[in-house]
């Protein structure tokens, strides 16, 4: 779905915030939620077409006209019954339309294939379709108004399992987007959306730059290959308590 604006000179110097990976006591202020954020029915009837339709040449929030070259609505298989959703697209995912396809997107797939999972098994998407500029942090009007496409897109996928990746994807499905919570506060917890389970953890782009959150990614996705065998009722693949994360039943 590309889009016919001329984009400014691009950055890739990122300035999101999960290259600050903020002190775990430190909770974000408040923010007030747009008003549209319950207008927005998912219409009877829907369908990937009329999804797609409905996202070309969106204007439903600031960052259609602040210079994105693309609308990066999602990728891989439409029929897969595991989801990964990450915050937005970045330099690369805007320049190609596709999400998750520059150096965060490469360790996103060696953190699948560590688990035994390829692309091809999973579909991938983000809360907002469009790059803020210069990679800065989506805003809490941009991402109410385009959570209604991610909804539609989880609503026509049905996956089993979800896998949220960094603060903004987790606090999505915590409903927290406005208080958003730390990834600490979400992480080591299974929280239900829809028929689905989810697990928040770090975005890979912040495991890029701190080598530290390598260890806790790899409980995570761990944890979400057990759940993904619990839910199909086979042998878990890692056998360890830890791995086995609580259920959280008032997310
Ligand atoms: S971010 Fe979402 S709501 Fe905003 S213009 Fe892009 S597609 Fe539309």
């Amino acid at each position: 779905m590309r889009v016919a604006h001329t984009p400014p000179a691009p950055s890739q110097a990122p300035t999101r915030s999960y290259d600050r990976v903020p002190p775990m006591t430190t909770k974000p202020a408040a923010q007030t939620p747009p008003k549209e954020a319950h207008v927005l029915a998912i219409p009877e009837n829907d369908s990937w077409e009329q999804l797609e339709r409905d996202l070309a040449d969106c204007q439903g929030c600031k960052l259609a006209t602040l210079g994105r070259s693309s609308i990066v609505i999602g990728a891989g298989n439409r029929h897969a019954s595991i989801c990964l959703v990450g915050e937005g697209p970045g330099f690369e995912e805007d320049r190609q339309g596709k999400p998750f396809v520059g150096a965060s997107g490469q360790k996103l797939d060696q953190i699948m294939r560590a688990i035994g999972w390829q692309r091809d098994e999973l579909y991938i998407c983000n809360v907002i379709k469009c790059r803020p500029p210069q990679n800065r942090d989506p805003q809490l009007d941009e991402m109410t108004v385009c959570a209604h496409f991610l909804k539609r897109q989880l609503a026509l996928l049905k996956p089993t399992i979800i896998l949220a990746l960094g603060r903004f994807a987790g606090n999505f499905f915590w409903g927290t987007m406005a208080t958003p919570k730390t990834m600490n506060q979400m992480r080591q917890k299974i929280l239900s959306y829809h028929s689905a389970k989810v697990i928040c953890t770090y975005h890979p782009s912040a495991l890029l730059r701190n080598e530290t959150l390598r260890r806790p990614v790899w409980e995570d996705v761990r944890a979400l290959h057990n759940l993904h065998s619990q839910l199909k009722g086979e042998a878990l693949k890692y056998n360890k308590m830890s791995l086995i994360y609580p259920e959280v039943s008032d997310a």
